[in-house]
């Protein structure tokens, strides 16, 4: 089966044919991956990255299979275009009802990428809708990511990031520097006015900011200060601009808050959620915008949004979704995702002493370990094999986000992995 994968499949940012050989996953339950040939001893692999933030429930879930099961017996799938459904309709009302207000209309699409593409078309939209077709650009920070699709790519870190072939080609953007990094770190006021000056030097022609709040994920796994938040949402009201937060990995409660705008206490003008939106079962994702945004599109010459994927709204998707979203709710996950920053700081912190290691973060359920170098990634990756882990390691990083249902013992294996990966890498 390896040979056939390397000869023909395609893997995230691989070479064609393939160049390593991937470990074959025969089936997932709970935090466990059952591997088709044991590795090392492991016949099964702890997942310390929630397959990329999503698995937040671990997979093979009971309560996510009967929704999926239920769903199947009445309807995969059915167009979008004039019909509707119950878990569509379901989903976007508990959308909008668990995200910040004024939030309020949903557009459901099939993935993270998209849904950042509809997000930056919706703001387009109403500017040129609402009589100011010259705002069409976008201003971000620099080290974030926002996907791998045309418009999302044009906001990645524009240096050393992972889309730096595009460069040129890619629409032109305005980049702020990247925001100080540490969560807990003061208040910087030069960088607050570094914000400001920019948002109200460009303002005629932005559409919006975009930025992912509080962690920067695929850039680069950097905290910052809410703070930069709250002065992006003021000069974006005083300018003039929307502002969109990509809460595609921090949303549904990853960064401890249920999205990461709440650290910060704003609201957007337009959300993207995605990743754990489905619990990691299927591919969903979805961008919601405000009243003065939908209205603004609906006054225009062309009145509609102009976007319609073929699986908007896949009703296996949407069901699985508002199962996710209610067992999260149903539990006291805010204790769980704390447990696991107590596990995280208390398992890393040891792999301060280790040489190469340049810094160890903690936030919520994301652990990362920054290394001086770049990683050896099929060291560590290797490394971390050895002690029955699943880890992904890239650039200078090594890091983690179990799922929230990963029990301690577990959570220790994971952090004992990342310290001998980052021994290694
Ligand atoms: N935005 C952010 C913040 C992300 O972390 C990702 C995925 N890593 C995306 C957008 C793109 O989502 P997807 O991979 O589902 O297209």
């Amino acid at each position: 089966m390896v040979a056939l994968d390397r000869a023909h499949v395609w893997h995230p940012y691989g070479p064609m044919p393939g160049r390593t050989d991937p470990l074959v996953v025969e089936s997932a339950s709970g935090v466990r991956l059952r591997l088709a040939e044991p590795v090392h001893g492991h016949a099964e692999l702890v997942d310390g990255m929630s397959s990329w933030w999503s698995a937040v429930h671990g997979y093979n879930h009971p309560v996510l299979n009967d929704a999926a099961r239920g769903q199947l017996e009445r309807m995969s799938h059915v167009m979008f275009g004039g019909l509707t459904h119950e878990p569509a309709v379901r989903l976007a009302t508990r959308l909008v009802e668990i995200t910040p207000e004024p939030l309020r209309h949903v557009f459901l699409c099939d993935s993270g990428s998209v849904s950042v593409e509809v997000a930056v078309k919706m703001c387009l939209q109403y500017w040129r809708s609402t009589g100011r077709p010259d705002k069409r650009r976008l201003l971000t920070w620099r080290g974030g990511y926002h996907g791998d699709t045309w418009q999302p790519m044009s906001v990645c870190d524009p240096e050393g990031g992972m889309h730096d072939l595009w460069a040129g080609v890619l629409p032109r953007q305005v980049f702020a520097d990247a925001p100080p990094a540490g969560h807990d770190l003061p208040y910087d006021p030069a960088y607050g006015d570094h914000l400001r000056e920019l948002v109200a030097r460009h303002a005629d022609e932005l559409a919006a900011v975009i930025v992912e709040p509080v962690v920067q994920g695929a850039g680069g796994m950097r905290f910052h200060s809410p703070a930069y938040l709250r002065v992006l949402r003021e000069a974006c009201d005083e300018h003039d601009v929307l502002l969109v937060l990509d809460e595609i990995a921090t949303g549904f409660g990853r960064t401890g808050r249920l999205f990461a705008a709440e650290h910060a206490g704003i609201s957007p003008d337009v959300m993207c959620l995605g990743k754990a939106l489905t619990g990691g079962y299927l591919t969903m994702a979805a961008a919601l915008c405000t009243e003065r945004v939908a209205d603004g599109i609906s006054r225009g010459e062309v009145p509609v949004l102009a976007h319609g994927p073929t699986f908007m709204g896949n009703p296996l998707a949407a069901a699985v979704a508002c199962a996710s979203i209610d067992l999260l709710l149903s539990q006291d996950w805010q204790q769980e995702v704390k447990r696991l920053e107590t596990g995280l700081r208390e398992g890393l912190g040891e792999a301060a002493g280790i040489d190469g290691v340049r810094d160890v973060r903690v936030l919520g359920g994301i652990g990362v370990v920054q290394l001086d170098h770049p990683v050896d990634m099929a060291a560590a990756t290797e490394a971390a094999v050895r002690e029955g882990v699943w880890l992904r390691p890239f650039r200078d990083l090594i890091y983690t986000m179990p799922p929230y249902v990963t029990g301690d013992a577990d959570l220790a294996l994971i952090t004992r992995a990342v310290r001998a990966a980052a021994a290694a890498g």
